[in-house]
């Protein structure tokens, strides 16, 4: 009888020619009923695989893939978790952003504000200075 190669990541038996093994249920004789797996080719070939499958086997399957779901699951919400969290500090980012544009714009209206209040400040004083050099001189010319 030949081994058949049981990969457990795919749960997958090989025939010894390389194929991948077939189901196949015992007919005759005292194992009827008995399922297995055999060579596709069968019967026209000269492999002889004749793995017999366990019930235990089947779970362990199940339960293997059941364990790769999981993982599977808890990788995309890892992924969705990271997302989020790259979400959420692109939004926050955004928000500095925002709110430092908002600084600038009050500042430059600060500045923009302080240099017009500093030229009015200006004009009047020059203003105030040509009203008292008139008053100088009407006062001087009404001597
Ligand atoms: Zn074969």
């Amino acid at each position: 009888m030949s081994q058949g190669s049981v990969n457990s990541t795919n749960s997958k038996v090989r025939c010894s020619c390389g194929r991948i093994a077939v189901v196949r249920t015992v007919r005759n004789g005292s194992n009827a009923g008995t399922k297995f797996y055999g060579c596709p080719m069968w019967p026209n070939t000269s492999c002889q695989l004749f793995v017999p499958i366990d019930d235990n086997n089947v779970v362990e399957d199940l339960q293997l893939k059941l364990l790769e779901r999981d993982t599977t699951i808890a990788e995309l919400e890892m992924i969705q978790k990271f997302n989020e969290d790259k979400i959420k500090e692109l939004e926050k980012e955004k928000k500095s952003l925002v709110d430092e544009v908002e600084t600038l714009k009050t500042k430059m209206w600060q500045q923009k504000l302080s240099s017009i209040k500093q030229y009015t400040n200006q004009k009047n004083m020059s203003m105030a200075l040509f009203i008292a050099l008139i008053v100088v001189v009407v006062i001087f010319m009404g001597k």
